[in-house]
């Protein structure tokens, strides 16, 4: 299938130029040119079947011209080596558990297909040595290097700002080796950020190295990104409660709603979406002002929401043809303050012993608050609770059990190679390797 750019101005591109690349030559972001409805046959008896055999008739509709379907069915069930249920957090209000991965978030899920996606690319074409770059804040890092680890042919190289992400999370990324480098920057996430772009546009390091990114953005770990929304519903409809489905998204860069949307646009009979946001809640004003007013972001304690200008709000744009009508027919928005949020983590475990981390407690606390009777509520739960965990024990003023895969990785010894914020350090280190 080919992509297009939503900004319209750069030539089409095939599934591999547009993994390659991540953003197209116009900085706009890749679009499928079809999103192919699946048949009635399918809804009909998806509840009976198993979460890989749902994701592999989804990941077929989009990458089923490009790849060959043995191989296409072989990453979808590596990539899907970990359940998410549907659990009930009280009447009528259920989460998508999407923390039962190596790195305990959603982001592992899109993070294991781009991985494999572009081993099966290199190894196709007998490629050189492509390198991976990323920025984070955070958990993209830990994603995307666990999903990446021990994949033939790639390098990744994490960018993180030093002293600025949680103990926790810089074990995700820094302790484990192999095809792995994390770089340590002394500087802030934009820091990062801005000498991995620099890096993308230098002409000599292009020369010298295969370089990618692993953005979200990326169409191979922003689609697969909807496997998990047929999913849900396969489960609800299960328990009979799959009638008037309302999906509830917490929301940052817009990636994970997106690819609901996506579903719906495939036929997944989703009734609507709710997007929960932070006190980033550029969203939020878009769909009561129809104007779109992009700003700097603010530090809060959801922070992998803390996003000032969502780099998907071009594709939620692009599919429904830009109009703010359609848009908010099929999206409403929340906005929570720190405050808020931890209230809805406290009373939400007081009242029903569920933990909710902070991402998700903006997504419960939507759905109690805008729920119409005779719905079912879904909202994903995009990282265990652990991860947050003195946001989480403050809130609850109790110990939280740290489940053993985060142990694990607390255990691991952290290596990384220091460097300052200048793009003249970071470009002499990559040329000498
Ligand atoms: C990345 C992330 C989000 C936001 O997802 P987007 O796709 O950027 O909207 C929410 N919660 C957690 C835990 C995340 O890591």
């Amino acid at each position: 299938m080919k992509y297009y750019s939503t900004n319209k101005q750069a030539a089409d591109a095939t599934l591999e130029e547009a993994v390659v690349k991540g953003l197209a030559a116009d900085k706009g972001l890749f679009m499928p040119y079809e999103i192919k409805r699946l048949p009635e046959s399918f809804f009909d008896e998806i509840q009976d079947l198993s979460f890989q055999e749902i994701a592999y008739r989804v990941a077929d509709a989009f990458f089923g011209e490009d790849v060959p379907a043995d191989t296409l069915k072989q990453l979808v069930y590596d990539t899907l080596s970990f359940d998410a249920p549907v659990v009930q957090v009280k009447e009528n209000i259920y989460a998508l558990e999407l923390f039962h991965g190596p790195t305990l978030a959603f982001k592992d899920v899109g993070g294991r297909f781009m991985a494999r996606l572009l081993g099966y690319f290199i190894r196709k074409e007998g490629k050189q040595k492509v390198n991976v770059l990323v920025a984070t804040s955070g958990d993209t890092g830990s994603a995307v290097a666990n999903g990446f680890l021990g994949v033939e042919g790639i390098h990744v190289y994490v960018l993180y700002p030093k002293g600025k992400v949680s103990e926790i999370q810089e074990k995700q990324f820094t302790t484990l080796g192999q095809n792995i480098t994390a770089i340590e920057v002394e500087g802030t996430f934009d820091d990062c950020q801005a000498l991995v772009k620099n890096a993308f546009m230098d002409e000599e390091l292009n020369r010298h190295m295969q370089l990618t990114s692993a953005n979200s953005i990326n169409v191979a770990r922003f689609l697969p990104q909807a496997f998990y929304y047929f999913y849900a519903y396969a489960q609800l409809k299960k328990m009979g409660k799959a009638d008037e489905v309302v999906v509830c998204v917490p929301s940052g860069n817009f990636g994970n709603i997106t690819a609901g949307l996506f579903g719906k646009h495939m036929g997944l009979p989703l009734k609507r979406f709710i997007a929960a946001n932070n006190r980033n809640d550029i969203f939020y004003q878009y769909l009561q002002t129809a104007e779109y007013c992009p700003r700097p972001s603010v530090a809060t304690i959801a922070n992998a929401m803390d996003v000032g200008n969502p780099s998907n709000f071009a594709r939620v744009l692009d599919l429904y043809g830009g109009s703010h009508e359609r848009i908010a027919a099929e999206i409403s928005g929340a906005t929570y303050t720190d405050e808020q949020i931890r209230e809805a983590i406290q009373q939400t475990y007081q009242e029903t012993g569920y933990l909710l981390d902070p991402h998700g407690a903006c997504g419960y606390r939507a759905l109690t608050e805008q729920l119409q009777p005779g719905e079912t509520g879904v909202f994903l739960e995009t990282a265990h609770p652990a991860k947050f965990l003195q946001t989480v024990v403050n809130a609850i003023g109790a110990t939280v059990q740290i489940p053993e895969k985060l142990q694990a990785f607390m255990k691991g010894t952290k290596q990384t190679v220091p460097m300052s914020k200048d793009f003249a350090d970071f470009k002499a280190y990559l040329l000498s390797e």
